[in-house]
Parts: C-alpha cells; sequence; structure tokens
C-alpha cells in the first residue's frame, strides 16, 4: 500500500501515525511489522515525540544549522541541503505490530520529514509478517 501525502511547508515534521495505523487495519495486519519506506530523495522518516511540538521545532533548528540551504553545494538543482538531511534521517522505519496496533510508545509518533516541500510525498507502507 502507498500513502499519498501532502505537505505544506518548505520544511516540515508530519505526523502520520494515524494514516499508517488505518493502513495497517485496512491491510488486516495483526502480527509481525510494518516496513515504511518514503520514496523520496529529499524527504526521510523518523520517529520522535508526538507531545510536545517544541521538539520538533528544536529538530527543525539543529538540521538547519548542520545543514545550511546554501553552503557551496555542488548539486545544481539548488537543494543539496535536502538531500542532505534526508541521508541523515533515512528512507526508512521498521514498527513492530502486536494485535492489529502499532506498538509504538506512548510519546512515539511517526513523521514525514519534508526537507524541500511543500510537495506530494509517497510513503510505501509493507508488512512484514511474523509467520513468513
Ligand atoms: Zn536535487
Amino acid at each position: 500500500m502507498i500513502l499519498q501525502l501532502q505537505t505544506s511547508q518548505h520544511t516540515q515534521f508530519l505526523d502520520i501515525t494515524q494514516q499508517v495505523q488505518q493502513a495497517i487495519t485496512e491491510l488486516k495486519l495483526t502480527q509481525g511489522a510494518v516496513l515504511l519506506f518514503v520514496r523520496h530523495t529529499t524527504a526521510a522518516l523518523t520517529i520522535n515525540e508526538n507531545a510536545d511540538p517544541d521538539v520538533l521545532q528544536d529538530l527543525e533548528t539543529i538540521f538547519q544549522r548542520l545543514v545550511p540551504w546554501q553552503n557551496n553545494y555542488h548539486h545544481n538543482e539548488g537543494n543539496s541541503a535536502a538531500h542532505m538531511k534526508s541521508s541523515l534521517l533515512g528512507a526508512s522505519e521498521i514498527i513492530p505490530v502486536k494485535n492489529g496496533a502499532l506498538a509504538l510508545g506512548t510519546w512515539q509518533g511517526i513523521y514525514l520529514c519534508e526537507f524541500d516541500g511543500p510537495r506530494t510525498r509517497q510513503v510505501l507502507v509493507q508488512p512484514l509478517s511474523a509467520t513468513s
């Protein structure tokens, strides 16, 4: 299954936890794990705090400090910083599933990390069955 997700800002941490839970429900995945894979080179996935939005703001601040938008990059598309941030966080996450629910911790949310938006992004939701 592929989730189509619309981001609205240039840099954005979009909480997709509910969409992923809905996907595993539709896929009738009850035990095992789910592989999430973002099919882009200027976006990423991460799992982090879902309660205090200041954490996401701090993440954005640190990434901006680590990887400034302008830095004499070679890539002539002008979005090298977005590519670098994508590789720093990575394109995939594996999340265990128990009794049909994501086995996340209380304060964990799943985030699509947009680094060159706004764009329409695709996240592949691939069940990993416990029995096969
Ligand atoms: Zn590029």
